[in-house]
């Protein structure tokens, strides 16, 4: 047996609570993992509060990642005893997830743990931490440099951007960090934002064009303030999308990409090949602080409930654990 947060379907409402499940109703995979820490993400907060159509099935144990140690495997690359990261591939969302003491995955799911890279550190980074190595990568192979001009990093607070504000500061660039939390000024600042802009700039429909600002971006808010990046992108510049906490839609034209030669460069985690995830969580563990795991909030099951409901109404900042 083992203890898990179980979301099911009540009507139209999604009832969390934790429940004692026994093993053999794991049915996904070929390795059974022990969960030493998972970490709470937009994804799992919208899955955990049913505001977010994430669930694919129920009843569902949420958690789009986790760190762990490998308890028994059919797998010939993981052996008992290996650590283990798991990020995407529909985890959480159509197959039971990590916000539990127990899962059970596809092998060639699974990533081995970096080096000296703890497990609590692995879930800090986690899917959030991820998404913005694979976005900066992306700006990196889209040619852009930190002697073009600024970055901007949108829902810089938030888990992708207070990783990119990071990754972009440690790598040279000059970093504009975008918050609907100005009272958070300073801890952007600290970690390596040299300018904060307020959201408020962004909640307007832009003109097709407008003054060249940045040099790139790295979005996870979408909507307005994705469309408005567009009409401010310098000459050759790259935007990366990977979010929607400030919607869906997008009302651009043509004229940043065919004026200004702008690319719009899509980001997923879910499905990245294993190759780009090993290179990736290498990357995280090599460039971000030594101390970076001890910077966040750590829940128990019970307590990550109330925490879903506080991340998707802004009250918390950074990355935050789960350890089951
Ligand atoms: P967080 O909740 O940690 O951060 C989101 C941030 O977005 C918030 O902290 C806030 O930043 C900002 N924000 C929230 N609501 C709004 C709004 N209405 N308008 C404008 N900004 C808003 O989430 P994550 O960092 O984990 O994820 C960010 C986005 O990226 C989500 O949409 C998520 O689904 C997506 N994502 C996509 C992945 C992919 O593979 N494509 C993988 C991981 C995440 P602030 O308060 O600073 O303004």
């Amino acid at each position: 047996m083992f203890n898990a947060l179980l979301l099911e379907e009540l009507g139209k409402e999604t009832k969390a609570s934790v429940q004692r499940l026994n093993e053999n109703q794991l049915t996904t995979g070929d390795v059974l993992v022990k969960v030493d820490y998972s970490s709470l993400n937009y994804k799992d907060a919208m899955a955990i509060t049913g505001k977010g159509k994430i669930v694919r099935q129920w009843p569902m144990v949420p958690g789009i990642d986790f760190a762990g140690t490998v308890l028994a495997s059919d797998h010939p690359n993981h052996q008992v005893g290996d650590e283990v990261i798991l990020t995407g591939w529909g985890v959480g969302e159509k197959y039971w997830g990590g916000i539990a003491e127990k899962a059970c995955v596809k092998g060639e799911w699974l990533v081995p743990l970096p080096g000296t890279m703890s497990a609590k550190r692995a879930m800090a980074i986690g899917t959030a931490g991820l998404t913005a190595m694979l976005s900066f990568m992306a700006l990196e192979r889209a040619g852009i440099k930190p002697d073009q001009g600024p970055i901007l990093v949108t829902g810089a607070t938030g888990g992708v951007g207070s990783i990119a504000v990071r990754l972009l500061a440690k790598a040279g660039f000059e970093v504009h960090a975008e918050t609907g939390r100005r009272q958070h000024c300073d801890w952007l600042r600290q970690i390596g934002a040299s300018e904060v802009i307020d959201r408020a700039e962004f909640d307007k429909e832009p003109a097709a064009l407008e003054s060249q600002r940045w040099a790139g971006a790295i979005d996870a808010v979408g909507g307005r303030t994705l469309s408005r990046i567009l009409s401010q992108t310098k000459m050759n510049g790259a935007v990366t999308a990977c979010g929607l906490a400030g919607g869906v839609a997008l009302n651009t034209t043509v004229m940043p990409f065919i004026l200004r030669g702008v690319q719009l460069l899509g980001i997923d985690s879910v499905y990245a090949s294993t190759a780009t995830r090993i290179e990736a969580w290498q990357r995280l563990q090599d460039n971000l602080p030594l101390d970076f795991e001890e910077q966040s909030e750590v829940y128990t099951l019970e307590q990550s409930i109330q925490a879903a409901h506080d991340l998707l109404a802004g009250k918390l900042k950074g990355r935050l654990l789960i350890q089951p």
